[in-house]
């Protein structure tokens, strides 16, 4: 008999229309060529979704997609992909948020790729899924609520094994930035809180007890044993420790691979747990690498770290879970912790800007404690920050005088400014809970800065080195020239918001010296070029347009898949007997054994460049020319434009030179024409032309483009 299972995708999608309460399911199948996560949520919101929507309306659509390898035991993969129009950048383009916890793990398991929420409720919902058992519930019990208490209310109510993944009050009051929340810390930014709550859609509470048909569970788990023992690091995969141990060739302070005798999870429950010394080959003690409390937030975090916890499926846990009594004590929360920025909101991005208005430093306990109350307090608003901008923002406008300027003097007046000068960490909770109403003028920061340095005419701070601003459409850096210069400028103009991408990084932060890693860019991109010293930079090359495109694609195929690209891709590895070369066919071989197809890593990359080029299309037809017409191919001049800063800092010294990072117009130029060359798009505008459309396999979106005279 024909083997008719669906292998790796569940094979089905969901559909739930909020305005007519139709609940229905349709095959994946048609959507496996874009396979899966961001792939096929880009491809149901090109499909679907008319350019110049507004992301507001009822005609916006919000696609949670997981991929063939979600939920199946691979390494690392239990994360979804969200994709719906933007609310905070130019023209609302399509964006994609991604997030971590236990979401994507029980879409799967409920027997999902997909889950389509179109339409509008006229009153509060939240969507109920149980396996095969969908129903949209009245959610007016929880409207109102923070997402920790919403949590609460909902596992109550449908049980402690769903997952709840909900909005706060900034998603319901419709603030632009506002994201969603699962397993308390996880989030999913650029909006995706605003436009469930234009839908009045509270949560989605996801519960199943399916499982995933693998193709070959044997060269699965074997190709799992192999990744644990031989290839995988710490935490961004870094691959020697932080600090000297005997077993280790190299170590660098700076790496995620924190563990080292006398370093405990010193809250544990029990007794403490040391994290010792784990090797490279140990599978047991993975998990212990990176202890990411003590790397964000110093050593004072010792004592208050429970655990590291994580997303489903991963051996790494980058996540802090900390009891901070403090916090509390504050304004937060005394369970807290998180991974990256709102694991440091306060320390690393607002006390330099603030300047002279606040006394607290990083890696203190001062610093810890407003950390983890801003940290928990956002979380619990569902209030987003547009990686670090909103923090930035509010630092500049207390420290600049820009809210005493452009606020009404009574909202001015109904703050106690001097608790940022006298260590109170509450002045953030209340600030943050403001913004979050989205009914008064400082609610204006969380519409972003486009938004905002215009109302209170600042547009001085939008192009600053401080601001951190790289693109005039309203994101921030997110590992931009700092990482590989043109590679991590060039990346950062390609998606419709910051580019999230972590396979650049990992390379330059994995702790081996520049030399060995050289020797890996030139087996991988063609050169040892490809990789320069930071603040070193050299004109850009053909190996460096390499490794941009691998890092662009690599990204995307996570994305896709799902897996966690603050881990993968495997370019490195902590072997001292592979010379640390790392396997970066592992996802193939992990695709072949889940869905028994058998592809190749040049197949699955090609997928991902499709899957770009799908959005680079949509982006094309909706995005406004100069003089604000819909429809535009320009990408060069309208929007991979970096902002000036980066061209005019340290003016002291010249691109090219020792100690800066400094970009150079022309040579950024030739980079975007060489990228957009490595892409097929066309080498002056950087759209799709029809020649790579036709490569891609993508006819529809070809023919699409011509009727819309958009092929150049
Ligand atoms: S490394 Fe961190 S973000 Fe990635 S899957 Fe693991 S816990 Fe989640």
């Amino acid at each position: 008999m024909a083997d008719t299972k669906s292998y790796g995708w569940a094979g089905k999608i969901l559909r739930v229309n909020l305005t007519t309460g139709s609940i229905t399911t349709e095959p994946t199948a048609p959507y496996e060529d874009y396979i899966g996560g961001m792939g096929l949520a880009n491809k149901i919101i090109y499909d679907e979704v008319a350019p110049g929507t507004d992301p507001l309306s009822e005609d916006a659509k919000i696609v949670y997609a997981v991929g063939p390898l979600t939920a199946t035991g691979v390494p690392l993969a239990g994360r979804t992909t969200v994709c719906f129009l933007s609310t905070f950048t130019t023209d609302y383009q399509v964006v994609d948020a991604h997030c971590g916890g236990m979401l994507g793990a029980k879409i799967k398991m409920a027997g999902y790729d997909a889950i389509i929420v179109e339409g509008k409720s006229d009153k509060p919902v939240y969507l109920h899924i149980k396996n095969d058992k969908v129903e949209i519930k009245d959610g007016s019990m929880v409207w109102g609520l923070g997402t920790r208490a919403t949590t609460e209310v909902l596992n109550r109510l449908e049980g402690v094994s769903a997952c709840v993944a909900t909005i706060g009050p900034a998603g319901e009051n419709l603030l632009p930035y506002a994201c969603m929340m699962n397993s308390r810390n996880h989030s999913a930014g650029a909006g995706l809180g605003t436009v469930m709550g234009s839908k009045k859609l509270k949560a989605l509470v996801v519960e199943g007890s399916g499982t995933v048909n693998v193709k070959d569970p044997q060269a699965l788990a074997d190709l799992s044993d192999y990744m644990l023992r031989e290839i995988i690091g710490s935490n961004n995969n870094h691959v020697v420790p932080s600090t000297q141990q005997e077993w280790a060739e190299y170590y660098d302070k700076g790496t995620r691979w924190t563990a080292r005798k006398g370093l405990y999870w010193a809250d544990a429950e029990g007794d403490p747990i040391e994290t010792g010394e784990p090797k490279p080959g140990e599978i047991n003690t993975v998990g212990y690498r990176c202890m990411k409390t003590t790397k964000d937030e110093g050593p004072e975090a010792e004592k208050y770290t429970i655990k590291m916890n994580g997303c489903h499926s991963c051996p790494i846990h980058c996540y802090s879970d900390m009891r901070v009594p403090n916090s509390k004590a504050n304004g937060g929360y005394e369970i807290t912790g998180n991974t990256c920025v709102p694991n440091f909101p306060f320390s690393v991005y607002m006390v330099k800007i603030l300047g002279e208005h606040t006394s607290v430093k990083a890696s203190t306990e001062d610093g810890l404690i407003w950390d983890q109350v801003v940290g928990g307090t956002v979380d619990d608003l569902g209030l987003w920050c547009n990686y670090a901008q909103l923090y930035r923002d509010i630092a500049h406008c207390v420290s600049a005088g820009i809210f005493e300027k452009n606020l009404p003097a009574d909202e001015y007046n109904m703050f106690d400014w001097k608790k940022f000068e006298n260590n109170d960490p509450t002045i953030m909770v209340e600030l943050l809970t403001h913004i979050a109403k989205n009914d008064n003028e400082m609610s204006y920061l969380g519409h972003g800065p486009i938004v905002w340095c215009k109302r209170w005419n600042d547009m001085e701070w939008f192009d600053t080195t401080a601001s951190c601003l790289i693109n005039y459409r309203g994101w921030p850096v997110h590992h931009a020239i700092e990482s590989y210069g043109q590679v991590g400028g060039l990346l950062n103009m390609i998606f419709n918001r910051d580019p999230m991408i972590h396979s650049h990084q990992n390379m330059l932060q994995c702790g081996l010296p520049h030399e060995l890693k050289q020797e890996i860019a030139a087996e991988l991109w063609g050169g040892e070029d490809a990789l320069d010293q930071t603040k070193n930079y050299t004109p850009v090359n053909d190996h460096k347009i390499n490794f941009c495109w691998w890092s662009i694609v690599t990204d995307v195929l996570h994305d896709s898949l799902t897996l966690c690209n603050w881990v993968w891709p495997m370019a490195q590895s902590p072997s001292k007997d592979r010379n640390y070369r790392g396997d970066l066919d592992l996802e193939a071989k992990f695709f072949k054994a889940v869905t028994g197809k058998d592809v190749t890593t040049d197949d699955l990359y090609k997928a991902a460049a499709k899957i770009i080029t799908l959005q680079r299309a949509n982006t094309a037809r909706g995005m406004k020319d100069a003089n604000g017409n819909m429809g535009c191919n320009d990408f060069r001049k309208i929007h991979d434009v970096m902002t000036e800063w980066p061209f005019t800092k340290d003016p002291d010294k010249q691109p090219f030179t020792e100690g800066t990072d400094k970009m150079e117009k022309q040579d950024f130029q030739k980079g975007l024409t060489m990228l957009y060359e490595k892409f097929g798009w066309d080498s002056e505008l950087g759209c799709p032309t029809a020649d790579c459309l036709e490569y891609y396999g993508m006819s529809d979106v070809e023919e699409d483009l011509k009727n819309l005279n958009l092929l150049p």
